[in-house]
Parts: C-alpha cells; sequence; structure tokens
C-alpha cells in the first residue's frame, strides 16, 4: 500500500522526519512550501495526510482551508508543533496550558497535533526520541485509514449513482438523471449568459415494430437506435432516455436555430439507413423531434421548458412524423419553423 503524503514546510523541516517515512517505498512524500502552491496540488491530486510545520508561513492558513473544502476535508492533517517559542514555553508551563494549545490547533483545523521538538532535545533521551517517533507513525495510519474509507466511499457511491441514473436498456441517462441535471444546466447558462436549448423526440410508429417483430427485436432497435444517435451528438450535448421510445437531448451553449440543425441532422441519420437486428432482419424507422430554447421567463427546474419542446413534438407528429418542429427564438410559436424532410 503506498500512502501519499505532501510535507508543507521547509527542507530542514523534512531531514527531521523519521527514516521509516522518508525512506521506506510506501510512503511517497513530495514537499511544498508555498501555501498557493500547496493549495492547487491539493485540489489536483488529493494526498493521504498532510504533514504541517508549524513554523511555516501559511501553516494555519492551510489547515483551516482544508477543513472548509467539503470535498477534501476528509485528508488527514497533521500539525507537527515546531514553533520556538511554544516549544520553549513548554518547558515552564504545565499540562492544562498544553491542553489549551492543543484545542487551539485542533480547532483552527489540524485532525493531529503533535509536539516536534528539535533532533537535539532528545540528545539524553533517545526513548523519548522514538516514542515521538512512534506517536507520528501511528498518526500516519490513523490518515491512511481515514483515506481508503473515504476513497471506498467514494467508489461505491460512484457505482451507486451510475446505477441509478442510467437506463439499463440503452445505457443513457435516465429520466432521473435529467431531472437531476436541466436545473444545473439551466443554472450554468443564465450564470454564463449562454444559450441552452433542449431536443424532445419520439420514435414512429414504434408500436408497430413491437406488433409486427416482438418486443425483443423492439428492445433491440432501441439500443442501435440510441448508439448511432449518441455517435452523432456533439461533445456539449447530453441524451436522456425520457420514457418509453422517447428521448431528451440538452444542448449546451447551443441557440435555438442551431438546436434545428442538431435535430435535423438526428432525423437524417435515424431516416436514412436501416437498423440492421440481425443478419436476416433490418428496420427502418424514423423518428420526430420538438426543440426550444432557454427564455428569461423560463422556470429553474426546466419544467416550462420541456414542456414548450414537447408542444412542438406534438405538433411535429400530428403534422405528418419524421421531422423536425422548433422555435427560431425570436418568433412566436405561430411563426415557428417546421423542417419536413420527408413526405
Ligand atoms: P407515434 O408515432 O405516435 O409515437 O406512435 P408509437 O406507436 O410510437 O407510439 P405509442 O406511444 O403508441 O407506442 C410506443 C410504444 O413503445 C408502446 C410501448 O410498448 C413501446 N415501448 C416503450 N418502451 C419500450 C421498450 O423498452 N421496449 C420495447 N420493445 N418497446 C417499448
Ligand atoms: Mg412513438
Ligand atoms: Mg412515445
Amino acid at each position: 500500500m503506498n500512502i501519499s503524503i505532501l510535507v508543507f514546510g521547509s527542507e530542514i523541516f523534512l531531514e527531521t522526519l523519521p527514516d521509516q517515512i522518508r525512506d521506506t517505498a510506501a510512503f511517497s512524500i513530495e514537499l511544498i512550501a508555498n501555501l498557493n502552491q500547496a493549495v492547487s496540488r491539493i485540489q489536483i491530486a488529493p494526498p493521504d495526510v498532510i504533514l504541517v510545520q508549524a513554523s511555516s508561513d501559511g501553516s494555519m492558513e492551510l489547515c483551516c482551508w482544508l477543513k472548509e473544502q467539503t470535498k477534501l476535508s476528509w485528508i488527514y492533517c497533521i500539525l507537527l508543533e515546531d514553533r520556538s517559542h511554544i516549544l520553549s514555553d513548554k518547558a515552564k508551563y504545565d499540562e492544562l496550558w498544553e491542553s489549551e494549545i492543543t484545542s487551539a490547533a485542533l480547532r483552527q483545523g489540524a485532525d493531529s497535533y503533535v509536539w516536534w521538538l528539535p533532533e537535539n532535545s532528545f540528545k539524553d533521551n533517545l526513548v523519548k526520541s522514538k516514542a515521538k517517533e512512534r506517536l507520528l507513525i501511528a498518526q500516519l495510519m490513523v490518515g491512511l485509514r481515514k483515506a481508503q474509507k473515504y476513497r471506498d466511499l467514494i467508489r461505491t457511491n460512484d457505482l451507486l449513482s451510475a446505477i441509478a441514473l442510467s437506463d439499463a436498456l440503452t445505457e443513457l441517462n435516465n429520466r432521473r438523471a435529467l431531472e437531476w441535471d436541466l436545473p444545473k444546466q439551466i443554472h450554468k447558462a443564465r450564470s454564463l449568459s449562454l444559450p441552452l436549448s433542449l431536443i424532445i423526440l419520439d420514435v414512429d410508429y414504434f408500436k408497430k415494430v413491437n406488433d409486427t417483430h416482438g418486443h425483443l427485436v423492439g428492445d433491440r432497435l432501441l439500443q442501435l437506435l440510441c448508439t448511432r444517435i449518441k455517435h452523432n451528438l456533439r461533445f456539449q450535448d447530453t441524451a436522456f432516455r425520457y420514457g418509453g421510445e422517447e428521448f431528451v437531448i440538452i444542448l449546451g451553449n447551443t441557440t435555438c436555430e442551431e438546436a434545428i440543425v442538431v435535430a435535423r441532422r438526428l432525423n437524417r441519420i435515424v431516416s436514412e439507413q436501416p437498423f440492421a437486428i440481425n443478419n436476416t432482419l433490418s428496420i427502418n424507422v424514423t423518428i420526430s423531434l420538438g426543440t426550444a430554447c432557454l427564455r428569461a421567463e423560463d422556470d429553474t427546474k426546466g419544467t416550462s421548458l420541456l414542456h414548450r419542446a414537447d408542444q412542438f413534438l406534438l405538433e411535429a407528429k400530428t403534422s405528418g412524423r419524421n421531422r423536425v418542429i422548433g422555435c427560431d427564438g425570436h418568433m412566436l410559436k405561430t411563426a415557428c419553423l417546421q423542417h419536413a424532410t420527408a413526405s
């Protein structure tokens, strides 16, 4: 097991750490002396444990910052007390004073506080020096256990989220994922003043496929259709299975006009080539699509935006299917665009 340790402090401080930590393959150590560099390093690749030299500039700020980070506060932070004025006071004062100093350090964000006296203080007392090293190593092990538990939890959480948010048949995001993602996309678009659009599409006469070839063939067709759609989306587009044979695609940073272009492309790529179910059976299907783009008056959850796209999908169905209907953004519903690709 390799435990990653970030040491925040000086070269000289690093030298004072026990050989079992510095020279063992079990630990990979990185030394950083600058607060900003330490913060960006932790954000990019969180270590298991952080050893902080108390006398370093920014040591307390680093401990405080770490504990304020929702996603990083699990990192075990050991504050090593080497400030000469405190160490010299230690000789003068009693246990009560030591408890006060320790609780102040823990309140500031450290998970553990270890007195780190200079090597020469132990010259006459090897037993004490070794005890100090054992305490630090024991604290590192506590940090490692915590990091392992946290990483296991994250892995399980990711797996459960993936299961909860994806559709088993098509492997697309499911409707729950849409309800979770759409408000976030709307918030992002509004705060960055970027356009946002979406498409709702539905397979035409899909019931007939099931009735003619059976549900298993219908299932396979849905899988092939989704794969084809997924491969024809841009990086900022996210597809969701909304229900049965109905899908929603969120188009990030996309105007109404661009949404119609994307929808027309999807309409074309579905209709122009049949879906090969097996060696002997290929099925032609078409889709109908409605598009809508985010307006200032739309609610934050995306209900009105979805409803508008759904109304256009309904129009595409009633006006003959296999087509795109959407609004160009500046016009009212009555002036919306209709693109029929087949009669
Ligand atoms: P329209 O052009 O009006 O959309 O006609 P349609 O036949 O596609 O519409 P309808 O809503 O009547 O039928 C949709 C069908 O899709 C009915 C349902 O059994 C089928 N369906 C929904 N989900 C699945 C699925 O996961 N697998 C299969 N095989 N069929 C599904
Ligand atoms: Mg349908
Ligand atoms: Mg349907």
